[in-house]
């Protein structure tokens, strides 16, 4: 068991944002940092998973909203790292529409059918714009065929998440493209932390990031600053805490804060709404799909919408690798999660069977991410009501105290996405400094604290330490 320790800023959660906030931090002067992580690795909801020799992306899996008027960070980051991607076209996805006996729904049909949901789109929009929160959910009564449902659920849930544009689309542009790259998406971070953690041969060995450090408890006062309580029973103490975990842990009660979170903070986090969205792998003994020019993603049409509607093939990132990906979200995830891998197996059989007749093999592997059932997760994303309330938006993140929060639920225009967490990271870190220098100048004027507590004049010993004299001008 560690002995109780001090450093100056403890970050709780090592995904993006959390990491891309210690960068922050570190690139001014504050080293004095320590990111404690619940789980066994680094990346969180960006995870790269071995599924038979094939890198498969569990989690984050395309870059997203490339090609705008505005730059994507991630996209510049990945260039930098020579990560590997492929377009992903998703144009032709309407026309690849099977029905149970295996036919191709013919084109017009198709278009006609997506023309209706982007009209029935507008309108949901419309009703949410004036108010009506009740119906605005719900496909429209005139959205009843297994075609119309399956072209509903390819534009919301999967394609696109909401019906309005959002700033992902609408800024940084409306190209995807699909991580394919040995290392995983994940290695943007480890490049990441190279600048400032101890990284020999791409690993992290650095004391100030500590693996499977659940934190049950965090306790704020104005004497110690915080206090950190891990499941293992190890006590971390910092003048200032940035915790990054996702809308669901906050929602859950993995985590309790003493004394409790006020209550405009809870009200905005309980506001915020969580997806799942799960991606089921698939290895076959050989290919059974069609793999020419268009073909990469199919559609299911069901009477139950969302019922393995959403396929890829992964032969355009992996050519050979013989795995197929369906997509379920919400209701179906949950569903999914909750029983065996082996009936979930069934169930996509029966459906690839109906795409593609009787004679098509098994899979020989499956692969059912849980995100849901993820103590650690509690979902995929979060989810902004499409009329947000600005100053709900302002309380999820805003600090309380010392504590401050980030995460990609905390960015307002990138929510939901790998560039909000990594910019919602910076710019906690950004206010966190701002929060040290204006603590600088108030203490200028004051008396040195009692003999044991905190000062916020700690920063210029960080400062000094870290021999980042020149920054230090920066943020003081
Ligand atoms: C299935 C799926 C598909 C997605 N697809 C895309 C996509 O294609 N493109 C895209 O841009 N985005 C996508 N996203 C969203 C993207 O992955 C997230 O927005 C982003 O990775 C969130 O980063 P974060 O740092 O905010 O949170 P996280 O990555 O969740 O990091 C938080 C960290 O906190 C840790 N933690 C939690 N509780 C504790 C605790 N008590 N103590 C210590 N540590 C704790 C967690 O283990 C985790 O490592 C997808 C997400 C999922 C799940």
């Amino acid at each position: 068991m560690d002995t109780p320790s001090r450093s100056y800023v403890i970050i709780i959660g090592a995904g993006v944002s959390g990491i891309s906030a210690a960068k922050v931090l570190a690139e001014n002067g504050v080293e004095d940092v320590l990111i404690l992580e619940a789980s066994d690795r680094i990346g969180g909801r960006m995870r790269k998973e071995d599924f038979r020799g094939v890198p498969v992306e569990l989690g984050a899996g395309w870059i997203v909203g490339v090609g705008g008027k505005e730059s994507n960070p991630i996209w510049e980051l990945a260039h930098q790292s020579g990560l590997r991607t492929c377009f992903s076209d998703y144009s032709h996805a309407r026309y690849n529409i099977y029905d149970r006996s295996g036919k191709i729904f013919p084109r017009g049909v198709a278009a006609d059918s997506y023309k209706r949901a982007v009209d029935s789109a507008n309108q949901g929009l419309m009703i949410q714009q004036v108010g009506d929160l009740s119906k605005s959910n719900q496909p429209s009564s005139t959205l009843m065929t297994p075609i119309d449902l399956a072209i509903d659920f390819f534009l919301h849930d999967f394609e696109m998440a909401e019906a309005v544009p959002i700033s992902t689309f609408t800024d940084l542009g409306e190209r995807e493209f699909l991580v394919a790259d040995e290392r995983g998406y994940e290695c943007l971070l480890y490049k990441m932390a190279q600048g400032f953690l101890f990284t020999p041969d791409g690993k992290i060995l650095d004391s100030r990031l500590k693996l499977n450090k659940v934190v049950k408890e965090i306790v704020q006062n104005s004497r110690n600053g915080v206090t950190v309580t891990t499941e293992d029973g190890c006590i971390y103490e910092a003048n200032y805490l940035i915790v990054s975990v996702s809308i669901g842990v906050l929602q859950s009660d993995l985590i309790s804060f003493r004394p409790p979170l006020p209550r405009w903070k809870m009200e905005a986090v309980n506001m915020v709404d969580v997806k799942v969205y799960t991606k089921v792998f698939l290895k076959f003994p050989h290919k059974f799909w069609p793999c020419g020019p268009n073909k990469e993603f199919f559609i299911y049409a069901h009477e139950r919408r969302g019922y393995y509607t959403f396929w890829q093939h992964m032969e355009n990132a992996f050519p050979g690798s013989n795995i197929l990906v369906v997509t379920l979200t919400n209701g179906e995830s949950m569903r999914v999660e909750e029983q065996t891998d082996e009936e979930t197996l069934r169930e996509a059989m029966s459906v690839l069977r109906d795409m593609f007749g009787p004679d098509i093999p098994n899979a020989t592997d499956i692969l059912v991410p849980r995100w849901w059932n993820n103590r650690f997760q509690r979902g995929s994303y979060s989810n902004y009501p499409v009329n947000p309330n600005h100053q709900v938006i302002r309380n999820i993140k805003a600090p309380v105290g010392r504590i401050f929060f980030t995460g990609e639920h905390t960015s307002e225009r990138f929510n939901g996405y790998v560039h909000g967490g990594y910019l919602a990271g910076i710019d906690t870190g950004k206010a966190l400094l701002e929060e040290m220098r204006k603590g600088m100048m108030h203490c200028r004027k004051c008396d040195p604290p009692p003999p044991g507590s905190p000062h916020k004049c700690d920063i210029q010993s960080q400062l000094h330490l870290s021999g980042k004299l020149g920054v230090q001008d920066t943020i003081l």
